[in-house]
């Protein structure tokens, strides 16, 4: 297994989405950080973000730049991911609402919904009390958000809706090396997220 630094290289996929906003919390957690559009470059990383985006496209582009098989290898070889909206769709081992074509990378043992919260709220924010991250809550951005309708037992929910219609639905899940959000901390300026990120990147040693 590769030894990990200190300040452990984490990539963020960048065949489309919220790349750059992903490589500046990255930063500001600790890491050093590099994008990822190649297979060669999958095998150098310690750990690696799939930003929010269209999960239909990113996962297309991810089969069409041959990454799929590399990215698959290296998760269940137990790299750190995190994925965030689209993201977390892509880390999800099922899908309700994809396209019947649509694939996922897997590992996650959910269930994610696709644009779960309908059209009326397309888009919101809403503060989250999560423990894992102490303290005060977490301003939370949904933008045409997924949400996780199942979990198998493995998977360790860290946040709920607390408001609203859609409330008690899971936002933030995490197994094992894998952590998905249904939101986008990376462009709150609130970077707990990613250092929690990173620091299970660093523990993992
Ligand atoms: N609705 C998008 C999808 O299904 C996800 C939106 C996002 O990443 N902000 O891929």
């Amino acid at each position: 297994m590769r030894a990990v630094t200190e300040q452990p290289l984490v990539g963020v996929l960048a065949v489309q989405g919220d790349v750059r906003e992903h490589l500046v919390a990255l930063e500001a957690a600790g890491a050093r950080t590099c994008t990822v559009r190649r297979p060669s470059e999958v095998a150098e990383i310690d750990a690696l973000v799939l930003p929010g985006g269209e999960s239909t496209t990113i996962d297309k582009l991810i089969r069409a730049f041959g990454l799929q098989g590399p990215l698959r290898e290296r998760i269940a070889g137990g790299m750190p991911v995190y994925g965030s909206c689209a993201g977390m769709i892509l880390l999800a081992d099922r899908i309700a609402d994809g396209r019947p074509d649509q694939e996922t990378l897997g590992g996650v043992d959910i269930t994610v919904r696709r644009n779960a919260f309908g059209r009326q709220v397309d888009s919101f924010e809403e503060d989250l009390h999560i423990r894992e991250l102490g303290g005060q809550p977490v301003r939370a951005v949904f933008i045409r958000a997924p949400w996780v309708e199942d979990a198998g037992e493995a998977v360790q929910v860290l946040a709920r809706v607390e408001h609203g219609p859609a409330a008690g639905r899971i936002v933030a899940a995490r197994q094992g090396n894998l952590l998905v959000t249904s939101f986008h901390p990376e462009v709150t300026g609130d970077h707990r997220f990613h250092a929690y990120f990173v620091d299970l990147v660093r523990r993992r040693r």
